[in-house]
């Protein structure tokens, strides 16, 4: 047995054999040539050629995973009928006399080198399309069919060095029972794609994938990560036991979708998802979240080189106020700090970072950058139904400060003529002891509370969260904490404010019926927790 360990992208488990997926064949020859004009020609078929598949691929993908996912064969498209990219075939075709198919490699290369070093994160991005598009023209132009998946084969494990979107949805899906991929990340589409399909899959094995692998047995584990080339019985055993209970679990909750999240009395909760991206919203509507109750908006500066334009922030927002029509999505303005270090932000290193430049003291005190993802949230909120959210308050005084910057943004836009709504809310999390203690002042400032379980238990109890060693202290049952959870909840209900918990005990089985008794209105928890919580939630008394 043969084990391969890498990120889980999409859960579930897939039993099948491996079936290399290989580029090959696509090795480019430069080949001089005579008539530049006939070769021009022949470069215009193969685009219009192209621009045909990607038509095509994008009504197949609208029926398959729906059209937001669809989206990237538009911009394909799109890309092929940019004119520097065909100026630059064009141009290289006539001045080096060379064939097309060098020409795409050459300004393929050129393109792909150029976005990936623009600072946007959206066009770094788009090196891996330009990459897309020249290899679709470049196998039309030589001629070379895409490697299909022959008629009598099933179950295969899709192994591959990596997947672009458009091979992935030209795969056969029915015949395809997992993807591994040496390289890749989570947020890519090809990870989007097998999660939307619900096909499990493993990525950034970051080890070769050899070909002696093809063929043979394997099993993937898309809940650990961990893949098994020639499993052995005892692999094969306890993997058909966790696929048997994971199957079982999985229909049971497909059962509660679309049904209300109602305690037993008929008291209405909210229950929304987290997410750390847009990617992650696929996920979220698949499990039918009703809302999303924690953006953590960090990520977007967490995956960037440096800080994101409001440009960028606006699109990564609007897709998801979008994607959740008159939703409510609540997104957390930037927690950066103690384990969320940026080089970018310049802050100096600090003997204990969970007590210090954190969050919302990073916000007030570089209200330039605080001021830019205001703006972009506020522009977002034109697009759907957006609110902010304020991490890490002790002070109403913060909320005050905050209130300041959201006022200026609000006037920079009003004297602009740029679109946002005007009656965002603004909630906070409680998260802090002082928070807690003082609920009932700062209850009078905003539209909702949201308790971070995660960080009150480490302030709380006085347990690093991301030291092992105490993790044992940290006991999500201790009275210190439900009784703060309770105080909060009585403090923005006497206030008029409804009260919810976005932290880890928020999907805690056992402690949501005492937190229903409590007078919780809402849970935002993992988009793959939505239904296990609503299950919970139908069987309790409030
Ligand atoms: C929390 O602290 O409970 C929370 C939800 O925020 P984060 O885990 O991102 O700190
Ligand atoms: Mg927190």
């Amino acid at each position: 047995m043969i084990t391969f360990s890498g990120k889980p992208v999409s859960a579930g488990i897939g039993f099948g054999k491996v079936w290399i997926y290989d580029k090959g064949g696509m090795a480019v020859k430069r080949r001089h040539i005579a008539d530049a004009e006939e070769e021009i020609k022949r470069y215009e078929q193969a685009r219009a050629l192209a621009t045909a598949e990607l038509e095509s691929l994008y009504y197949k993908a609208t029926r398959e995973i729906g059209e937001a996912e669809a989206q990237i064969f538009s911009i394909h498209k799109m890309m092929l009928e940019d004119i520097d990219y065909n100026e630059s075939v064009e141009n290289i075709i006539a001045k080096q006399m060379i064939n097309a198919e060098t020409a795409v490699l050459q300004t393929a290369e050129t393109f792909s080198k150029m976005f990936s070093e623009m600072e946007d994160a959206y066009m770094q991005a788009r090196a891996a399309d330009v990459v897309d598009i020249s290899d679709r023209i470049i196998r039309i132009l030589s001629g070379e069919a895409t490697q299909n998946i022959g008629d009598g084969e099933k179950n295969l494990i899709i192994f591959a060095e990596d997947l672009a979107p458009s091979e992935t949805l030209q795969m056969d899906k029915t015949k395809i029972t997992a993807f591994v991929t040496s390289r890749g990340s989570s947020a890519s589409h090809t990870a989007i794609l097998a999660r939307s399909l619900s096909i499990p899959a493993v990525i950034g094995l970051h080890r070769e994938i050899g070909k002696e692998l093809d063929g043979k047995p394997a099993v993937v584990d898309g809940y650990t990560g961990v893949v098994y080339v020639e499993p052995t019985r005892e692999v094969i055993e306890e993997l058909t036991e966790k696929k048997r209970k994971k199957d079982m679990q999985k229909e049971l909750l497909a059962e509660l979708k679309s049904k209300p999240t109602e305690t037993l009395d008929g008291r209405k909760i909210r229950l929304y998802a987290n997410i750390g991206s847009s990617g992650d919203l696929g996920a979220a509507v698949l499990n039918d979240a009703e809302g999303i109750g924690l953006f953590r908006s960090e990520f977007l500066y967490l995956e960037s080189k440096d800080f994101p334009s409001e440009d960028v922030q606006f699109e990564a927002y609007k897709t998801v106020a979008e994607g959740m029509g008159d939703k409510l999505v609540i997104i957390r303005t930037m927690d950066i700090g103690a384990d969320k270090k940026i080089d970018y932000f310049g802050l100096p290193e600090e003997e204990n970072p969970a007590m210090g430049m954190r969050a919302i003291r990073i916000c007030l005190d570089r209200r330039d950058i605080f001021k830019t993802q205001l703006r972009a949230i506020l522009r977002a909120s034109a697009f759907g139904n957006v609110a902010i959210m304020l991490p890490m308050i002790v002070s109403r005084d913060e909320i005050i400060r905050a209130k300041e910057v959201i006022s200026e943004a609000k006037e920079e836009l009003l004297a602009a003529n740029i679109p946002f709504s005007q009656e965002i809310s603004l909630g906070i999390m409680i998260e802090t002891p002082a928070a807690v203690m003082i609920s009932d002042i700062l209850a009078k400032e905003v539209d909702f509370f949201s308790i971070g379980t995660n960080d009150l238990s480490q302030y709380m109890l006085a347990c690093d969260r991301q030291n092992e060693k105490v993790a044992e202290f940290i006991d999500p049952h201790h009275e210190a904490i439900l009784r703060s959870i309770e105080m909060v909840i009585e403090n923005g209900h006497k206030a008029g404010i409804w009260v919810g918990i976005c932290g880890e005990m928020g999907a805690d089985e056992m402690l949501i019926p005492r937190f229903l008794k409590m007078g919780i209105d809402e849970f935002s928890v993992a988009p793959s927790q939505v239904l296990t919580v609503r299950k919970v939630v139908r069987k309790s008394r409030s």
